[in-house]
């Protein structure tokens, strides 16, 4: 018999925001791999769950409407998912206009910040490599590959845009509390994406929990993506010490060996399932499902 988390993915990207495939591509791969509750949760827009929705329809899977909102706490920059919300919400799409104009001002910033780099008409290639997406490091990063600036990806995060580099401009996003409002609003359900990415230490995490629960937050990603298997039981933990619901990401942004729709480490057995929270809707999400 399957997991009980087998066939979910509630973390995903698409070409909305920093991912390589269209929406409708992201779904007919998550319907190849298995995946019957795919969550498109791309950064600050909502622009590709109408047409993920679709393709869902079309693949006998069910599409959760998400987003994934960039915030501040305490100077580190946080991650916070919503599921399963009203992606019509006028509040939440307030919202969002607010955050994709401060990443179009944070590009500007960025591009003059990492002017020494030499790269001519920098902005304007990283605008057109993202081609209509909500504008992310990753898309500079793409661009500095291309003008051979770095070998690779990783290594332009690790030298000019990751925590602490020149490129790395993070004082436009709000705090947690306004991103769990807007969730909320909207109807869904506000999720702390990757509490491990953080460079942080436990201590701070647990601050980071506990701020996120006292503004109402709802669950954490216990699995995101390959964790180890002590990772898993440590994130188990903190979502029972805190009281948050436990929920299960790949974070897919395009294929690679160590990322597909779906491909994550195993979810401990002692969580509660934040998908159980839509159990009575979503027939998917059903304890025998
Ligand atoms: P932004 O939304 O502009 O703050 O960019 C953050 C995104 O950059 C994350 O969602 C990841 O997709 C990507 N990212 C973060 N760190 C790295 C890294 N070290 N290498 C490659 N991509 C990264
Ligand atoms: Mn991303
Ligand atoms: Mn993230
Ligand atoms: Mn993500």
């Amino acid at each position: 018999m399957n997991a009980f988390w087998a066939g979910f993915d509630l973390h995903s990207h698409s070409t909305c925001s920093d991912g390589k495939l269209s929406p409708t591509e992201l779904v007919q791969l998550a319907a190849e791999q298995g995946l019957h509750t795919l969550s498109l949760t791309d950064h600050d827009t909502v622009k590709g769950i109408r047409e993920a929705k679709q393709a869902a329809e079309q693949c006998g899977l069910q599409l959760i409407p998400g987003v994934e909102i960039s915030t501040t706490w305490s100077k580190a920059s946080v991650h916070i998912v919503g599921l399963n919300l009203d992606p019509e919400n006028p509040e939440l799409l307030e919202g969002l206009a607010s955050q994709q104009a401060a990443r179009r001002q944070r590009a500007e910033l960025i591009a003059q910040k990492l002017s020494g780099l030499g790269i001519d008409d920098f902005l304007a290639k990283v605008e057109q490599q993202a081609n209509g997406a909500e504008i992310g490091r990753p898309h500079f990063a793409q661009v500095m590959v291309d003008e051979g600036v770095v070998e690779t990806m990783a290594e332009a995060f690790k030298k000019h845009l990751g925590a602490g580099k020149k490129g790395d401009v993070k004082n436009l996003w709000p705090e947690i509390d306004q991103a769990v409002q807007w969730i909320h609003a909207a109807g869904g359900v506000a999720v702390l994406a990757h509490p491990l990415h953080y460079k942080m230490t436990n201590m701070k995490r647990r601050a980071l929990l506990k701020a996120f629960k006292a503004c109402g937050g709802d669950a954490m990603e216990v699995v995101s993506g390959m964790q180890t298997p002590d990772q898993s039981r440590y994130m188990a933990q903190l979502a029972k010490e805190y009281e948050l619901k436990a929920s299960v990401g790949s974070d897919f942004h395009f294929v690679t060996q160590w990322q597909k729709p779906g491909k994550y480490s195993a979810l401990p057995e002692s969580i509660d399932p934040v998908w159980m929270t839509w159990a009575d809707s979503l027939p998917e999400c059903q304890p025998s499902a």
